[in-house]
């Protein structure tokens, strides 16, 4: 499974926030494919949808869509010069397939900030720094060894010119994940290289409750981070909700303002950053969310339930969640001609409710 990586500076609330997702963590008798970790958080992507689905089909069960989250754990200040931890950091970075960090912004004087102050900018710009230095080094080895191979036509030009350009994002402070689509840097051509900053970014602003409300002040850390996403929770917060029932929870909840835990929020926000979307499938036994690539062709989609359904593919009946739950039944949205015959080419989308037609 895809994975994304949470990074943030000590004293940030990393670990509250890292416990509240483990508690959330889906059993692993559900999960018998999952292999879950010690530092892995395997979280639901919360669905209203399928208790829909289940109440139409009669379904027995309902299981969701999962993201997965490690705990990057290492220095993270001085890691591109550093032995040791700080290598260790960002080779956990490399393995993750997105980056979440953890800033800091509530207030609360009793928690000491490494920094002496609370300054959502810098903490993210004290991280970026090392992963862009970490980067600059990376290019500085594989730019000279690309020249070698483009004049021995062994490697594409089009690498070589990407891998230079890239330098001179890196060289301004930015992540190629913000600067490179504005300087016109083909990242695809740099995927060899293993570079850290063209992976997705995330944040998660963690606030105090008040910080919750603040739409001044969410506006102001949302344009920061931008084209990320940023998610604004209360790790404090989310780490109480995982200790009660969901009538507790929900009564905490709305005592604060929020009609939804912050970790759902987190777990829809790290599956979008991840490129990722859900395809539904439902019946007696199940109502079921299957993970897919944005952009996935029936036949990929059907190959996640199992390859022989990918290598045998016919066809796909598609009735939207929304035509099917309106038409009551499969066969009423027959009648009524929403279900769709679909073939190799069509691309999925999010929210389609599937049967495959195989051959086996
Ligand atoms: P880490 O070093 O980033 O892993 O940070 P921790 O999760 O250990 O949190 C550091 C300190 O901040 C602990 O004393 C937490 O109780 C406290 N803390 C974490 N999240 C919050 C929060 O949302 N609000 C407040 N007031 N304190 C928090």
């Amino acid at each position: 499974a895809l994975t994304i990586g949470i990074v943030g500076l000590p004293n940030v609330g990393k670990s509250t926030l890292f416990n509240a997702l483990t508690k959330n963590s889906v059993l692993a008798a559900n999960y018998p494919f999952a292999t879950i970790e010690p530092n892995t958080g395997v979280v639901p992507l919360n669905d209203p949808r399928l208790d829909r689905l289940a109440e139409v089909f009669g379904s027995e069960r309902t299981v969701p869509a999962t993201v997965t989250f490690v705990d990057i754990a290492g220095i993270v200040r001085g890691a591109s010069e550093g032995e040791g931890l700080g290598n260790k950091f960002l080779a956990n970075i490399r393995e993750a397939d997105a980056i979440c960090q953890v800033v800091r912004a509530f207030a609360d004087p009793d928690v000491v900030h490494v920094d002496g102050r609370v300054d959502p900018k810098a903490d993210i710009e004290t991280i970026a720094t090392e992963l862009v230095l970490a980067d600059l080094q990376t290019l500085e080895r594989a730019v000279p060894r690309l020249e070698k191979e483009v004049k021995g036509k062994k490697t594409d030009p089009a690498v070589l010119a990407a891998a230079v350009a890239a330098q001179g994002v890196l060289d301004q402070g930015i992540t190629l994940f913000a600067g490179a689509g504005a300087a016109g840097v083909d990242v695809e051509q740099l995927r060899t290289l293993g570079l850290l900053t063209t992976k997705p970014f995330l944040f998660v602003f963690n606030v105090d409750e008040a910080g919750l409300v603040d739409e001044a002040r969410r506006a102001e850390l949302t344009s920061l981070v931008a084209p990320a996403q940023a998610v604004f929770l209360d790790a404090q917060l989310e780490a109480d909700l995982a200790e009660l029932d969901d009538d507790e929870a929900a009564e905490l909840l709305a005592s604060v303002g929020q009609s939804e835990p912050g970790l759902d929020i987190l777990a829809r926000a790290g599956f979008e950053t991840l490129g990722l979307q859900t395809y539904l499938t439902a019946g007696p036994k199940e109502s079921r969310a299957w993970t897919i690539r944005r952009g996935a062709t029936a036949p990929e989609a059907a190959g996640v339930i199992h390859t022989d359904f990918q290598k045998g593919f016919i066809k796909a009946e598609v009735i939207g969640f929304e035509d099917l739950v309106a038409a009551g039944s499969v066969a009423e949205a027959r009648k009524s001609g929403k279900a769709r015959i679909e073939g190799k080419e069509y691309v999925m989308t999010d929210g389609d409710v599937v049967e495959f037609r195989f051959n086996v």
